[in-house]
Parts: C-alpha cells; structure tokens; sequence
C-alpha cells in the first residue's frame, strides 16, 4: 500500500499548455483541464475588486477577519473556529506542517486529490494509498489501513479526479472510528456541487471533536480561483495550531475583498450549480452514447473512459480543447474533463463524436 515518491507534479498553478500545447490561437482555446468555474466570477465580486484596487499599497487584515465573520454567518459557524488561506491546498498544507513529520503515515483513498501524496513527500510522511471500491472510498479499508504511525486521515468528498462521493453516514463512521488523535481532513472543495440529501460538507462532523477539520474553497463554484482562497472550520485547538504556522496576511487583500462579495451573491453561486449539473448530465449522456462512459459525478467535471485516453487528449489538443490526462492518479484509462459552458460542452462533443468516427 506504500508508495515510491511521485513526480514532482503541481495540481494547482496549471497553465494551459502543462499537458502539451493545445493548436489554434489561444483565444480559440477551451480550457477544461483544471476544475475551474467556466461561469466567472460573480459581478459584486468583480466590482469589489475593481473598487479595493486603490488600497493595494495596503497589506492585507493579517487574519481575514471580516471574511470569517462573511463565512461564519453565511454557513452559521464560529468564526474563531474559522482559518482562511491561500487556497484550500494552502490549509491542506499547512495541517500537514503541522501534524505530520518524517516517519509518520498519512491515510488516504487510491485515487485522492494527488496533492495529499505531494503534501506527505514535502513534509517526509509516508503516503498510505488505499484500495477504492468502484473508484469510491472504501472507508472499513481506510480505517483497516490506519496503524499507530498514522497521523492524518484525508477524505475528499466529492473526491477530484473521480467525482465520486460518500454519504453522510460513511463519512460520520469514519469519524467515530477514527482514533481521536489521527487528524481526519474532510476535503470539501467540490461541496457546492453536491446535489443528494444525503450528502454532507462535514460541518456538522466537527463538534465535540478536537481532530476533525473541513476544507472548502472558493476556486470553484464561487468562481474566483485565481485569487487564491480557501476556509477551514475546525475544533478552536486546531485552529490555534494552525494559525500559529500559517503566514501573516496569507489572503491578500483583492482576495478577501472579493470573497466576501461572492458570499453576498448566492443567487449567482447558485445558477452556476444549477447550470453545471445540467451541463454534467448532458455531457455525460452524450459521451455515454459515443460509447465514452463517465463516472458518476458530483464536481464539476467528469472522469471518463476511453479506450485509448492518451490518443483522444492528443487529438483534443489540435482541436484546441484541453483537458487533464490523470495517469499520474493511476488512472490512464479516463481523462478528466471540466464542465465548460454550453458552447465548450458542444465544441468538446463535436470533436469526440470526429474522433469516433475518424478512429473508433
Ligand atoms: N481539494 C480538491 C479535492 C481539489 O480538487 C482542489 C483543487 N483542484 C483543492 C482541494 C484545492 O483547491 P484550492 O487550493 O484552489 O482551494
């Protein structure tokens, strides 16, 4: 179950031509490799940036106060129970510095967010990858996996780059069985898309604990991942652990502004959902039907098969479409696509459906 090192592969920071230069110009390009919002940002956000550029020569509020009493009364939570960061990959990170040194194990399912493996490498932990059960996390095989050199167990849920998800009943047993002084991450980035009753961020899963912290993010549905933004809600113990390691005004300062904005536009957050699950749907009955099936997702993507995944990125590539081979996942057989807007969505079938009956 351990692993050799990994290639130093960086998650976040893509650039459109990471995984092979795409033809055409550039303004003719789709991107659809990196989980990005394709609906912008919200109008209030943008104009708040555009009003806060003035105070730039300014730092920023050193702790993102007035983002945690945004966040605390938008998701009625403790605001000191509330740390901000530079993405949610920054607080991943910083859990990780905290809680992890060389020689100890951190638990997670096969096929996570890859930067669980890169954040264990960076703090010399040992990553522990654990079998899924039809690309979903099998939690009996994650708690079976844990030993007395585990420090942290990670669940993404929804997970990237699977779009799978566990309900709340399995994220909850994973907790109760979880010895109280093993971490347990519940990474909820993709959150928002979520659309089963039964589905939970894990909010509800922190109290009365002092281990279980949740990290959620406004790279996606909020549409603003170039700023960098990210929360974790957590037991106050933890939260004044890891406001200890993080750095002073780690949030600049066009970031906090333009979150707080983004969480006074909810009706804007929600037509992105809205319009993305429908996208999802449809694009995943359209590739179905060219014989190309998908996962069942709740992100906003979709992990697809094809026979030959290499072959149909590099033909997308001079169609001018990217999209994220995942065989550093272990995962060679899918390709990870990013649900764009209805135009992308239809350019993106367009060419698969040439390529099917070019090479199918
Ligand atoms: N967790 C998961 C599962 C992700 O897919 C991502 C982004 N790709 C992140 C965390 C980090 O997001 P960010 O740093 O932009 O908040």
């Amino acid at each position: 179950m351990k692993t050799a090192p990994i290639p130093y592969i960086a998650e976040a920071g893509f650039s459109v031509t990471r995984h092979g230069k795409p033809s055409g110009p550039p303004e003719s390009w789709i991107q659809l490799a990196s989980n990005e919002s394709s609906f912008a940002a919200s109008p209030a956000a943008m104009e708040a940036v555009r009003r806060a550029i003035g105070e730039i020569h300014r730092y920023p509020e050193p702790s993102s106060s007035d983002l945690r009493n945004a966040i605390a009364a938008r998701y009625d939570l403790p605001a000191e129970q509330i740390i901000c960061g530079n993405g949610s990959e920054a607080v991943i990170e910083t859990i990780y510095r905290c809680y992890a040194r060389p020689g100890d194990e951190v638990v997670f399912s096969r096929y996570s967010f890859i930067q669980f493996r890169i954040f264990a490498e960076r703090v010399g932990a040992t990553a522990v990858l654990v079998d899924e059960r039809d690309y979903t996390p099998d939690i009996d095989a994650l708690l079976a996996a844990v030993t007395a050199k585990t420090k942290i167990v990670l669940l993404a849920n929804p997970n990237n780059p699977t779009g799978t998800w566990l309900p709340r009943s399995e994220v909850r047993r994973l907790r109760d069985n979880l010895r109280p002084d093993i971490v347990l991450v519940l990474d909820a980035a993709y959150a928002e898309y979520a659309e089963s009753e039964d589905f939970t961020a894990g909010h509800e899963l922190v109290a009365g604990t002092e281990n279980v912290i949740v990290t959620r993010t406004f790279s996606k549905a909020f549409g603003l991942a170039g700023l960098r933004v990210g929360w974790a809600h957590g037991p106050l113990s933890m939260i004044r652990v890891l406001g200890r390691m993080k750095q002073i005004g780690n949030v600049n300062r066009l970031a906090q502004t333009a979150a707080i904005a983004a969480l006074g536009d909810l009706a804007f957050v929600n037509d992105v959902v809205r319009t993305t699950s429908a996208s999802r749907r449809r694009c995943a009955e359209a590739l179905e039907e060219l014989g190309f099936p998908s996962l069942p997702s709740q992100g906003n993507f979709l992990c697809t098969r094809f026979p030959d995944a290499a072959a149909v990125h590099a033909f997308l590539l001079g169609q001018g479409i990217v999209v994220r081979p995942i065989e550093d996942y272990g995962l060679g057989d899918f390709l990870r696509i990013t649900i764009g807007s209805d135009g992308e969505m239809d350019r993106l079938i367009a060419a698969l459906k040439q390529y099917r009956d070019e090479k199918g």
